[in-house]
């Protein structure tokens, strides 16, 4: 045997069939103190230089420590993506139709949404005059939870009914409560696609399956 033999490391990572690896080791990890091969050296993969990539290897951390670090990161990446995913099914639940339909075949009863209007009203002959509330309806439509939204300027979130319309006006309005009923407030705009999702929107295309579910 000779000096340099009876020195090197063996890699000590376990393969896939749970035997060790045994390839000449290039260096020790100082996270779980085993002696990593080339294969086994944990990278950055993300640097590109010039032309393509470039991979530099950890000279002190082996790939089994290095996915147990990122499997957080992983995790949370994941939990983004499904939120995502969810976001995008219950917008096309609201903008496609499907969720007024159900809860029009449902037999849930819609509540009652009167727009108010603040007008001026000139007195006799053009003379003097005053502003006054014009209360008119604006339809009819099922609760379907609430909305939050905060703005940059502002201390803290805003809160909103949100209410799905039974005639075509729009996918979602909110509204505010107005005297038996509420008061239509805005649309909203579901083309904007907010990063994060707004977790409201979910929430309200669960809120009609539920309503939709009860009434059966
Ligand atoms: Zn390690
Ligand atoms: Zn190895």
């Amino acid at each position: 045997m000779s000096k340099i033999e009876a020195t090197a490391a063996l890699c000590e990572l376990e393969l896939k069939d749970g035997s060790t690896c045994g390839v000449t080791a290039i260096g020790r990890c100082v996270t779980c103190g085993r002696a990593f091969c080339l294969t086994h050296q944990a990278r950055d993969l993300s640097g590109v230089i010039f032309v393509g990539y470039v991979s530099v290897g950890y000279p002190d951390m082996c790939t089994s420590c290095q996915e147990a670090m990122q499997a957080p990161i992983r995790k949370e990446q994941e939990e983004i993506r499904k939120e995502q995913e969810e976001w995008r099914a219950a917008v096309e639940y609201f903008k496609s139709g499907a969720a007024r339909t159900a809860l029009l075949a449902s037999g849930v009863q819609p509540v009652e949404i009167f727009r108010v209007e603040h007008k001026f009203k000139e007195g006799f002959l053009g003379l003097g005059g005053r502003y006054i509330n014009e209360v008119s309806s604006f339809g009819r439509g099922w609760l379907v939870g609430e909305s939050q939204w905060q703005f940059p300027w502002q201390k803290s979130p805003e809160y909103h009914l949100i209410v799905l319309p039974d005639r075509l006006l729009s996918e979602l309005i909110e509204v505010g409560p107005y005297s038996g009923g509420y008061v239509f407030q805005k649309y909203i705009d579901l083309s904007w696609s907010p990063d994060p999702p707004h977790k409201w929107t979910i929430a309200a295309a669960q809120a009609v399956k539920r309503l939709v579910r009860a009434s059966n």
